[in-house]
């Protein structure tokens, strides 16, 4: 069918369109090229025609030989497609859209018709895209410190990075295509954790993971991150992207923080207790004094309970203020060359009130040999007091208590009693500040929480240690003492 309209119209339309016409001979020239070809590579229509137009086309690009082009040029009506880069007037690089079309055969056109269209910056477009593309996917592989995991709608892996994989173990193959409950915990699964996640990030365009993650190999850490929707060119929702870290370390130290912070309000809480009785039992005193203060036996008894009660407070702030010297780092020790022997006997003479009060039985085997070190007498003293303290108050009635010096390579003092005993779990933490394992345990002898941890830090100061042993709750205690000998 013949178009519905003359010659001129027909060629006016080829002149004026924005793609150029060629016809081109097998040898590579052009009889004629439409104005177009300006615009797309510079030259004007007269010189194209002068061009070896194989000469134009970028070496890796030619259709040159080409087994294509060969076959193209023997099938008469066949078309040829190709995308190439053809040199620009002005030296740059084009690409070109060419579509051949083989008319040889046809008399009166007897030329290969060329149809050319510049699509360089659609090329450039679709490159720089790939480029980002792939940057963007450097970027994900390279952040190995997290994890970057996109999920379909129905909570499944669809893509794992090298972090995801260095964080939890598992290979992408392993986990592609799996439910993501596989890296949280039972209890989070038992109770929906990964489906509210997603929920979340549904909701309000991004849901927080702070929670323990589960590894392949079983092992847990503190992951910290999000989860947020994926959406399409036109904003559809097709997934989720989950990014998180392992902050193992840093919750850590925050939970350790709150318990601190709260074991400092429990302190406090008690020593308000602790200081209250003793002052209810002076005032107590102090009225009986006001209505009877003329019996004889009243006066001795109310001497007894102030001086009793004042002894009991300046330890208690004595303790109080050793704790916070050691924390600022304001001990001074006033050393020098002691034998320990006598020293512990002196102890032990010091907290006979209490050995007595309570029954216990104290067995000390006293070293035949001297047994030298270069200390503080009066911190040793304390130490050995708050250990023997300890061991007679948390001894029931009748207990025992045995205590043995020995001189090795270094001196070594052992304090046993026979009383309730210290669980495994507690044995780390009893030396730490304001830690008591049981506080409903009756506290007339009383105690802030804080003797062992200023017997440890004193014992340290003179460059010794300090460690507890026990079989366990009912099984007795051991406070192991050790110090450096002196060389005199
Ligand atoms: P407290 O003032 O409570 O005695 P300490 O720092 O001296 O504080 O001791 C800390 C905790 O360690 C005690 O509350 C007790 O639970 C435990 N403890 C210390 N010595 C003994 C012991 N000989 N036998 C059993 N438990 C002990």
């Amino acid at each position: 069918m013949s178009p519905p309209f003359d010659e001129d119209v027909f060629s006016t339309l080829v002149e004026h369109s924005l793609e150029a016409f060629a016809l081109i001979q097998p040898h590579g020239r052009a009889t004629y090229v439409s104005p177009a070809i300006t615009r797309i590579l510079g030259y004007s229509p007269d010189e194209f025609t002068t061009l070896d137009l194989f000469q134009i086309v970028h070496p890796d690009d030619t259709y040159r030989g080409t087994e294509r082009f060969q076959q193209f040029l023997k099938q008469a009506d066949s078309s040829y497609a190709s995308v190439h880069r053809i040199r620009h007037k002005d030296g740059s690089w084009r690409w070109v859209e060419c579509v051949f079309t083989n008319r040889l055969q046809l008399p009166k056109v007897s030329a290969i018709i060329a149809n050319l269209r510049d699509v360089t910056e659609q090329k450039q477009t679709a490159e720089s895209l790939r480029g980002s593309e792939e940057k963007f996917r450097g970027i994900v592989e390279s952040a190995t410190e997290f994890a970057i995991v996109t999920l379909d709608l129905e909570g499944r892996v669809s893509s794992w990075n090298s972090g995801a994989h260095r964080l939890l173990g598992y290979d992408a193959g392993e986990v592609l295509g799996k439910d993501c409950g596989i890296f949280f915990t039972p209890e989070d699964n038992a109770s929906d954790r990964p489906e509210a996640e997603m929920r979340d990030a549904l909701i309000d365009g991004r849901g927080t993971d702070e929670r323990w993650h589960v590894k392949k190999n079983g092992t847990r850490f503190w992951g910290s991150g999000f989860m947020m929707p994926l959406r399409d060119d036109r904003g559809a929702i097709h997934g989720y992207l989950k990014i998180f870290r392992d902050m193992t370390r840093s919750h850590r130290a925050e939970e350790a923080l709150k318990d601190a912070s709260r074991k400092k309000d429990e302190f406090l809480a008690m020593l308000a207790h602790e200081l209250r009785n003793p002052l209810a039992a002076i005032s107590n005193a102090g009225a009986l004094l006001l209505v009877s203060a003329s019996e004889p036996e009243t006066l001795s008894w109310v001497q007894e309970v102030i001086s009793r009660q004042a002894r009991y407070l300046s330890r208690l702030l004595d303790d109080l203020l050793d704790v916070s010297r050691i924390t600022q780092g304001k001990i001074r020790l006033h050393e020098e060359f002691l034998d320990l022997s006598p020293l512990i006997a002196k102890a032990i003479e010091s907290v006979r009130p209490i050995i007595e009060q309570k029954k216990h039985t104290v067995l000390f085997t006293v070293s035949p040999v001297e047994i030298p070190v270069f200390g503080d007498a009066l911190r040793i003293e304390q130490i050995l007091i708050n250990l023997l303290v300890n061991a007679a108050k948390y001894t029931d009635e009748r207990g025992r208590i045995s205590v043995t010096a020995i001189r090795g390579t270094e001196a070594v003092v052992s304090i046993r009693d026979s009383g309730i005993g210290i669980a495994p779990e507690m044995l780390r933490h009893i030396f730490e500040p304001f830690t008591q394992v049981d506080t409903s345990l009756d506290r007339s002898s009383g105690g802030l929480g804080i003797g062992l941890t200023l017997a440890q830090s004193l014992v340290e100061l003179h460059g010794g240690t300090l460690v507890a042993q026990s079989d366990g709750l009912g099984q007795g205690s051991e406070f192991v003492l050790t110090l450096p000998l002196a060389d005199k």
